[in-house]
């Protein structure tokens, strides 16, 4: 068997890809051109969303769907540790401050019942959050029911962080249908599909999705009819709000509509390569991820859970599948952990179930391309792994 590295996650790109972003490339337009749109309108469709606005990633959404719900200064915004720290950093842009949920022990997700308890104590003192962002992590939707309702009766706006999570569905509907404000996805090429660097919002709100167009365009709009009485002619456009350059490109949106048109295949691949995973693996000392009953999970990620005997040796079991070419990661550092968050007050112990989480987990590869040959490689070295971590 080859012995070719084996990363934890990576872009499936096909000819049919590469001819789409050529064919950009050599159109009129590099920017801004009819390709952006097109995407825009697909992911909207595909989401049963009304709105979709397309951004140069899923950090640029982020920061603008927290603009858009007026998140600035004095607010607080609420998130789960177990993200990668966009998740965070977005309400911090903004000038508002952060704080932490911690997970569910089974799904990972942000915990429905820690953030009712949360949010009791928060009302009694007076500082409830402005925006929850809960992130659909690994691909396995949150329980979104649960969230909305709570921000029905505390009064809070959600964003979904479903950057691994397109395709993914909550009880048959799309994510971001229906239980949040705002919803994000991200076209990173280790996430379900990819524009190279990409992200997009997408709501069912027209005065959220026009804050968003205008904030991603330097906070300028050309809307003929909003300008109706200021125009003195076609040059005309005005500048409302101080907005940013997070546009994205014609040749993202190509590959991004290219590679949408094998969504579903990315998906049923990923989804089989699991099943597999599953007899794979089974008898090792580890917990494996599931679905619950309301998630049908898009399976951006696969982590493991060492037992806590194993989990000691985590760190050999890690190197020793990386020394095998086999390209383990460890999904995630809990965000309140960096030394940023540390210098804002945070610190370990804060949020315990993310933690030991983290100090359990190991991504296995997962990704489309990812042979059958390929995947028994990673089982066989993962049990070489852990036999010698035995040993230790
Ligand atoms: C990748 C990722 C992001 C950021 O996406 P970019 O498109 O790289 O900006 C945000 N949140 C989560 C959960 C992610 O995994």
């Amino acid at each position: 068997m080859s012995n070719e590295f084996i990363p934890y996650g990576r872009q499936s790109i096909t000819a049919a890809d590469v001819e789409a972003v050529c064919e950009a490339l050599t159109s009129d337009f590099l920017t801004q051109g009819p390709l952006v749109g097109q995407f825009e309108r697909a992911i909207a469709k595909l989401s049963q969303c009304k709105y979709a606005v397309a951004a140069n990633s899923a950090t640029s959404a982020l920061h603008v769907a927290c603009l858009a719900l007026d998140v600035g200064p004095g607010d607080s915004v609420w998130t789960t540790p177990n993200t990668f720290i966009a998740s965070a950093n977005c309400a911090l842009y903004c000038g508002a401050s952060v704080d932490f949920v911690d997970i569910d022990p089974q799904t990972y997700n942000l915990c429905p019942v820690r953030l009712a308890e949360k949010l009791a104590e928060a009302e009694a003192s007076g500082c409830l959050p402005k925006v929850v962002i809960p992130v659909h992590f690994g691909g396995h939707p949150c329980d979104m029911r649960a969230l909305y309702e709570l921000a029905q009766t505390y009064g809070f706006s959600i964003i979904e962080d479903a950057s691994h999570a397109i395709g993914a569905k909550y009880k048959g509907t799309p994510v971001g249908q229906r239980y949040s404000d705002i919803c994000i996805f991200s076209f990173h090429p280790v996430k379900v599909m990819t524009s190279a660097e990409g992200g997009m919002a997408i709501t069912q709100h027209e005065h959220l999705a026009e804050r968003m167009r205008t904030l991603v365009h330097q906070g300028v709009t050309k809307n003929k009819l909003e300008l109706e009485t200021t125009s003195p002619g076609d040059w005309y456009y005005e500048q409302q709000v101080l907005g940013f350059n997070y546009r994205m490109t014609e040749l993202q949106a190509a590959l991004g509509l290219s590679q949408l048109e094998r969504l579903s295949h990315f998906i049923e691949r990923r989804r089989a390569l699991v099943q597999r995973y599953y007899q794979l693996l089974s008898g090792l000392p580890i917990q494996l991820p599931g679905e619950a009953d309301y998630g049908f999970s898009s399976w951006h990620l696969f982590p493991i859970v060492l037992n806590e005997v194993l989990a000691e040796q985590r760190a050999s079991i890690f190197k020793y599948l990386r020394d095998h070419q086999i390209g383990t990661q460890v999904h995630y550092i809990p965000v309140h952990t960096q030394p940023f968050y540390q210098q804002r007050g945070f610190n370990w112990g804060m949020y315990p179930v993310a933690e030991d989480y983290y100090q359990r987990t190991l991504s296995l590869p997962l990704y489309p391309d990812l042979t059958d040959e390929q995947q028994v490689r990673v089982v066989e070295t993962l049990q070489q792994a852990i036999d010698q971590a035995i040993i230790l």
